[in-house]
């Protein structure tokens, strides 16, 4: 029933291709792109770019306004990938939701990038068994991505469901890439989205992206307040672009923001990232990691659109993150 782009009105041969080759490869993904977007990759006019996304949108049958019956169906999709601790699933309504993206900030040390890993293995496993069935993508910014940790995680899970899982299995469908400044970051996104489309109709479709970290290029690059606003609009579209592809895919996003403590916090939540949330509102979950006593990690949920604030203690061991 996939309708091709060159099925649109006012898409022909040429600028179906051009399209393809932008990343705009289904008509759902011109559909919530802007005329602008499009006008800057395939090459044709403002208005012209208008009338295709319109076209795309009857098409694909998306429209401005959709009522709350269908927006229950799509959530209905939703699907919940388990951490690996009870207390943290919990605190999140069950696990990371698919279609949204989870913010998890703290400071340098507190298990951003461990539990991204963790999370990377248990995306793969089975749903049955707390996992979305699926491959994962991770945007690594820091090269801290480590396939070692993948290997002790996997072997933690072994123990876990008395069961040989093959690391091996685990590395094959984790697809990573460094992304050397925030403009490489941004195109990354749309190479993600090429990738998942080649994995669509596969048994392991890309149900986890992650970029960690979110925001350590964009805050090396853009220093001093005149550029303050440009970088804010860059990570803006970034982030519209990470969630529009958690849409289309079914796929949770994980982003992770390094913060600093500040030492002379006199005033204000110690919990609100200083030196300015750069993010704002545009994560839809947002968890403050921090370190506690040995192996111990507090997990608060600050700001969720449906669930209550509150905190989860979790602990990273070399068989991963558990209870
Ligand atoms: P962040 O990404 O928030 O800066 P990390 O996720 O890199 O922090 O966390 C690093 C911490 O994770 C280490 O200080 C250590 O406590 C824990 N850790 C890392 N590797 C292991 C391991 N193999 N076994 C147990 N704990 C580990
Ligand atoms: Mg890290």
């Amino acid at each position: 029933s996939e309708i091709l782009l060159e099925e649109l009105d006012h898409v022909g041969p040429a600028t179906a291709q051009k399209l393809n080759d932008a990343g705009y490869n289904s008509v759902e993904a011109v559909a919530v792109a802007s005329p602008s977007e499009l006008v800057a990759t395939a090459e044709i006019g403002e208005s012209t770019a208008a009338k295709i996304i319109s076209a795309a949108r009857s098409a694909a049958d998306i429209g401005g306004f959709e009522t709350g019956d269908f927006v229950m169906q799509r959530r209905m999709e939703v699907g919940k990938l388990r951490t690996g601790c009870e207390e943290f699933d919990e605190l999140m309504g069950g696990g990371i939701e698919t279609q949204s993206i989870t913010e998890m900030y703290g400071e340098f040390g507190s298990g951003k990038t461990q539990i991204a890993h963790q999370l990377a293995v248990n995306t793969q496993l089975p749903k049955e068994m707390g996992g979305l069935d699926g491959s994962v993508i991770i945007i690594d910014t820091e090269n801290t991505f480590r396939p070692e940790r993948i290997e002790h995680m996997v072997a933690g899970l072994s123990h876990k469901f008395e069961q040989d899982f093959d690391p091996a299995e685990f590395l094959k469908n984790i697809h990573v890439a460094r992304a050397y400044n925030s403009n490489h970051q941004i195109l990354l996104v749309d190479a993600a989205t090429e990738m998942a489309n080649k994995l669509k109709n596969t048994d392991k479709p890309v149900r986890l992206v992650i970029v960690d970290s979110l925001t350590a290029h964009f805050r090396a690059e853009y220093v001093g307040r005149g550029t303050l606003a440009d970088r804010q609009q860059k990570l803006n579209k970034h982030l519209h672009d990470l969630q529009r592809f958690g849409d289309l895919n079914n796929a949770s996003v994980i982003v992770t923001n390094q913060v600093m403590s500040k030492p002379d916090a006199f005033f204000g939540d110690p919990t609100r990232p200083i030196g300015g949330h750069i993010l704002g509102h545009t994560a839809t979950f947002r968890l403050y990691i921090r370190k506690s006593k040995g192996d111990k990690r507090i997990v608060k949920l600050v700001d969720s659109p449906c669930l209550p604030d509150g905190e989860a203690v979790a602990c990273i061991t070399t068989d991963g993150l558990c209870d």
